[in-house]
C-alpha cells in the first residue's frame, strides 16, 4: 500500500530530449496526485529517465537502479520504473536482470507512464518498448509551473545512422510533428508564462510537416508569429543539411536568437567519412562561413568525439585546429565509447583509455582558452538579456542569458526576473559574462 500523499523522484540522464520528456512525466505524474522530491528515500515512486548515448551514462543508470535494491527492501510499496534510451535498448532483459524494478518504457511509451503507474500499483511488472510506426508523439501536457523557458519537441528520431550512435535504434526513425500542433503547444506554453521556447529534434533540419509539407525555416516563421513569445532557439542542426532558408530565418526572423549548435564531431576528413557524417571538413567551415556571414553575432556550439576507432595523433590535430579556426563559444566533448547495435562498434581499430583520455584533457584545455577567449571579446557590447532571476553564486547579483545564449551576471533588483533589460558587458569569464544593467530600456516585462 502507497502513503496517502504520493511523492515522486524523478531522475533525469542526458540530452535535452529527455529533459522535455522529464517535465512531461512531472506534468502526468502531478495530475495522478504525485508531489516531486530530491531524494529517493523520501519517493513512494521513482522513476529515472536514462540515456544510453555514451557508455558510461549508461554504466551510471545501472549502478544507480543498483542502489535502489535497498530502498525496495526498506520500502516494499516503492514502485521504480525505467524509462528513455536504456530502457528502449535493453527492453525486459531490465526485468529479468533486476528485480526489483516495476516497468520499463521506452521515449514512445512516456505517455503511457500513468498506466504503467497503475498497472505496477496492482502488481503488473511490464516492459513498454514498441517504437511508434509513423507519427512523432502527439500527447500536448504542459508542465506545471514552466517557468520562462522551455522546450518544444518538433521531432523525433534519426535518419542520419552516424556509425557510433545508438540514437536511431533506440529513438527510432525521424517522424515530424504536425505545424498545428507544435503551435498549438507553443501557445499553451506561453500562455502559462513562457518567454522562451528551444525547438528540439536530432536533426531539425530535416523537419517536414506530414500535414502540408512545411520545413524548418517555415516552422520557425510561424512560431515567430506567436503573440508574447520573446525569443527561439533550437537544437540540433546537422551540418549536411544546414540550407540557406534555415540561415536566412535566422537572419530575418527577429525573436530567433543567434546561437547554434552545429556539431562538427571531428575536424579529420578521414574521421568524418568513418563517422559517415556526410561532410567533408571543407563542406562544414563552408556552411559556418556562409551562416555567419549572414548572422555575425551568432555564438557557435559543437560535439566533438576524441579516440574514434582509427584516430591517428593526425587526426586529433584536425580536431584541434577545428576548434583554432571556427573558435566555437561552447563544446560538448567527449570520448569515444562502443554503442550496442553501431557499425563503429565493430570496427577493430580501437585505441586505448589512456591515449583518449590525454586527447580529451587536452582538447579541452584549448576549448577553455578560445572560450574565455571569445567571451572576453565581447566586453564594451551592449547584451539583451532575459533576466531569469538571482545569480547562484554572488549577493545582489541577477542571472539571464543573452540573444546568443551567454550567461550574463549583473547587480540588479529580483524584481528584475522575468524581464528583457540591457546590459553592458564589463568582464568575459570561462562560463558567464558580468556587466551593469543600463536602466529603463526594458520595455518587455513578463
Ligand atoms: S545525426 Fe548522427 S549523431 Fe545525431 S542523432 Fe542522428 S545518428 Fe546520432
Amino acid at each position: 500500500m502507497i502513503e496517502p500523499s504520493k511523492k515522486v523522484c524523478l531522475r533525469t540522464f542526458g540530452c535535452q530530449m529527455n529533459a522535455y520528456d522529464s517535465l512531461r512525466m512531472a506534468g502526468m505524474l502531478a495530475d495522478m496526485g504525485y508531489a516531486q522530491v530530491e531524494e529517493p528515500d523520501a519517493a513512494d515512486l521513482i522513476v529515472l529517465n536514462t540515456c544510453s548515448v555514451r557508455r558510461l551514462a549508461e554504466e551510471k543508470v545501472y549502478s544507480y537502479v543498483g542502489e535502489l535494491k535497498r530502498l525496495k527492501r526498506e520500502k516494499p510499496w516503492l514502485i521504480i520504473g525505467v524509462g528513455g534510451c536504456v530502457a528502449q535498448q535493453e527492453g525486459d532483459k531490465l526485468l529479468r536482470r533486476l528485480p526489483h524494478l516495476d516497468f520499463v518504457f521506452g521515449p514512445d511509451a512516456v505517455p503511457s507512464l500513468p498506466g504503467l503507474v497503475g498497472d505496477a500499483l496492482r502488481g503488473k511488472r511490464q516492459a513498454m518498448t514498441k517504437l511508434g510506426p509513423s507519427a512523432a508523439p502527439s500527447q500536448i501536457i504542459i508542465p506545471t509551473a514552466p517557468g520562462l523557458r522551455a522546450m518544444v519537441t518538433v521531432m523525433t528520431g534519426c535518419d542520419n545512422f552516424c556509425s557510433y550512435c545508438v540514437v536511431p535504434y533506440v529513438r527510432g526513425r525521424e517522424r515530424s510533428r504536425p505545424a498545428g500542433e507544435v503551435l498549438q503547444e507553443v501557445n499553451a506554453l506561453v500562455e502559462a508564462g513562457v518567454r522562451e521556447i528551444t525547438l528540439l529534434g536530432q536533426n531539425v533540419n530535416s523537419y517536414h510537416d506530414p500535414d502540408s509539407g512545411l520545413d524548418f525555416a517555415g516552422l520557425l516563421a510561424r512560431v515567430n508569429e506567436v503573440k508574447d513569445l520573446w525569443r527561439i532557439r533550437f537544437t540540433t542542426s546537422h551540418p549536411k543539411d544546414l540550407g540557406q532558408g534555415l540561415i536566412e530565418a535566422m537572419a530575418g526572423l527577429d525573436k530567433v536568437m543567434e546561437q547554434m549548435h552545429l556539431p562538427a564531431q571531428s575536424g579529420s576528413n578521414r574521421m568524418l567519412k568513418a563517422m559517415n557524417r556526410g561532410y567533408t571538413r571543407e563542406k562544414y567551415l563552408e556552411q559556418v562561413r556562409r551562416l555567419r556571414e549572414k548572422v555575425p553575432a551568432v555564438a557557435l556550439g559543437s560535439d566533438i568525439i576524441v579516440g574514434f576507432p582509427g584516430e591517428s595523433q593526425e587526426d586529433f590535430e584536425q580536431s584541434l585546429s577545428l576548434l583554432r579556426e571556427v573558435r566555437y563559444d561552447f563544446l560538448y566533448s567527449f570520448k569515444y565509447s562502443d554503442r550496442p547495435f553501431t557499425r563503429a562498434g565493430r570496427l577493430e581499430d580501437k585505441l586505448d583509455e589512456d591515449t583518449k583520455g590525454s586527447r580529451l584533457v587536452e582538447l579541452q584545455a584549448l576549448q577553455r582558452v578560445i572560450g574565455l577567449q571569445e567571451h572576453q571579446a565581447q566586453v564594451g557590447r551592449v547584451e539583451e538579456v532575459l533576466v531569469e532571476g538571482p545569480a547562484k553564486h554572488g549577493q545582489g547579483l541577477m542571472s539571464g542569458r543573452s540573444r546568443a545564449g551567454r550567461v550574463v551576471n549583473f547587480p540588479g533588483p529580483p524584481e528584475l526576473t522575468g524581464s528583457l533589460v540591457m546590459v553592458r558587458i564589463t568582464q568575459g569569464r570561462e562560463n558567464s559574462l558580468a556587466g551593469e544593467l543600463i536602466p529603463a530600456t526594458g520595455e518587455n516585462t513578463a
